[in-house]
């Protein structure tokens, strides 16, 4: 039996662990048999010497085979998921999974409640009277096969190890390192039994991620640790440097989700979806509306995104699906399955406030972390996991960067249900938006494609 003290010193000194010690050490801490401190001393020397590709492998197949691997093969149709690594306003879950079933892909999103300035799709969906984010193994294929998708919490026993390692790295200083995040990650979602994954890794000041190069590097990694378990995955990256859409919170985002399944929706918030859902209907291989090319295109920066997002979707392709209706279905059935009334009026917030331009001009900035943590400070979010969040707070941006405004004008509304929320939230604002004489130069929002190597032969990053 390996002692974990030395594994804990070869680790800090750099040498690599055999497959064998990982397994060990992955099996013996989600059992008991490894304390808490010593599972925090390896955490901290992985995050300053890291996993090489064999052993991170090793590490993400313990992990997924520390719980149960749950078996979709009864669900009538291709199964595709999607993964972000969060962001503030980011909903797109909640339009993206009935939008891909509508395009005839099955959906199975396990998805997680939010745990500081980025917000979680569960809350979002528990703001809707009824609805039940805790189904059974059993309920979760009936929805997925009856509805197309379904938008449920991960069970007990997917990944078991995970969610004990999370919760450790959570209070240790150890969630910021690649091999820990993308095993975390990816164990998850290759125990959930998709076949295909598609990765939003979200870029900028909102993000998990703010530097590209880091982004880029977890979605490779991500991409290459998908092919070695047997599933199609490609990843792009995004911009997340100022809020998605104009909602933040819980039910304005439901509300803000609803209306661009009704095809009114902002059209940030729409472009990253149906760039999403073509990555997503070209693995599960279903027509994208696309010209053919782009979901195939060989690796590179911004060239093969941009012709993504900047192509005219055709009739069968999941813009047609929300201009007709179809994804709007969904998401109502879905909802319906799931104990939901999704005709039912929505929490609102007691108190209101807004924040006002100080000056005529041109919006250059708003910053998407500051917002998200304004969001977070009105109730909408947690501090802690067993913390209750707020389903009527929130933030509304009444402007966007680029958009011109006059002085006096409101650029947010803030929703709590206290007024004393309202004043820490405009604390958090501080310094948050830029307005100046010249209108802003905004990038793209898809700023890269990762795609699979068409032949599965991608190396892990060193
Ligand atoms: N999300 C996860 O599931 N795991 C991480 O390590 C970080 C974000």
């Amino acid at each position: 039996m390996p002692d974990m003290v030395e594994l804990i010193r070869a680790k800090r000194e750099g040498r690599r662990l055999a497959d064998g010690e990982i397994r060990w050490l992955i099996d013996a801490y989600t059992g008991g048999a490894v304390a808490d401190e010593q599972m925090s001393a390896l955490l901290m020397a992985i995050c300053f010497r890291g996993l090489d590709p064999a052993e991170l492998r090793a590490w993400t197949a313990a992990m997924i085979e520390s719980g149960e691997r749950l078996d979709l093969s009864a669900v009538p149709a291709p199964t595709v998921d999607k993964h972000s690594t969060g962001g503030v306003g980011d909903k797109v879950s909640l339009v993206l999974a009935p939008l891909v079933a509508s395009c005839g892909a099955a959906v199975p999103q396990l998805s997680g409640r939010g745990l500081g300035h980025t917000g979680g799709t569960l809350d979002k969906l528990e703001s809707i009277p009824g609805w039940r984010a805790e189904l059974t193994n059993a309920e979760m294929i009936s929805v997925l096969s009856s509805a197309g998708c379904v938008i449920c919490a991960a069970g007990q026993g997917l990944a078991p190890a995970d969610r004990k390692l999370y919760a450790l790295r959570d209070v240790t200083g150890t969630v910021e390192s690649i091999p820990l995040i993308a095993s975390s990650i990816m164990s998850k979602k290759i125990a959930e039994g998709t076949a295909a994954l598609v990765l939003d890794v979200k870029v900028g000041s909102g993000a998990f991620m703010p530097d590209i190069d880091q982004a880029r590097l977890l979605a490779q990694t991500m991409v290459t640790l998908g092919e070695e378990h047997g599933v199609r995955t490609t990843a792009l990256l995004t911009r997340m440097d100022t809020p998605l859409g104009r909602a933040v919170g819980n039910a304005v985002e439901v509300e803000e989700a609803v209306a661009t399944l009704a095809g009114a929706g902002p059209p940030d918030l729409a472009e990253v979806t149906l760039a999403l859902a073509a990555e997503m209907l070209a693995l599960a291989g279903l027509p994208t509306g696309l010209p053919a090319g782009p979901a195939d295109a060989a690796p590179g920066p911004a060239g093969p995104a941009a012709a993504l997002a900047d192509a005219a979707p055709g009739p069968a392709g999941p813009a047609a699906a929300l201009a007709d209706g179809r994804a709007l279905d969904r998401y109502r059935a879905m909802i319906r399955a799931q104990h939901g009334d999704p005709d039912a009026p929505l929490p609102q917030a007691a108190h209101t406030d807004v924040v006002a331009a100080p000056e005529a001009g041109w919006l250059r900035r708003l910053d998407a972390r500051a917002v998200g943590v304004a969001a977070w400070r009105l109730g909408a979010g947690r501090a802690r996991k067993e913390d209750l969040v707020s389903p009527a707070a929130g933030v509304i941006c009444l402007a966007k960067p680029g958009d011109r405004v006059e002085r006096g004008q409101p650029l947010l509304e803030l929703r709590g249900d206290a007024g004393s929320r309202c004043t820490a939230a405009r604390e958090a604002l501080a310094g948050a938006f830029e307005i100046g004489p010249r209108a802003p130069d905004i990038g793209p929002l898809i700023l890269e494609r990762i795609p699979a190597a068409a032949d599965g032969s991608r190396q892990l990053p060193g």
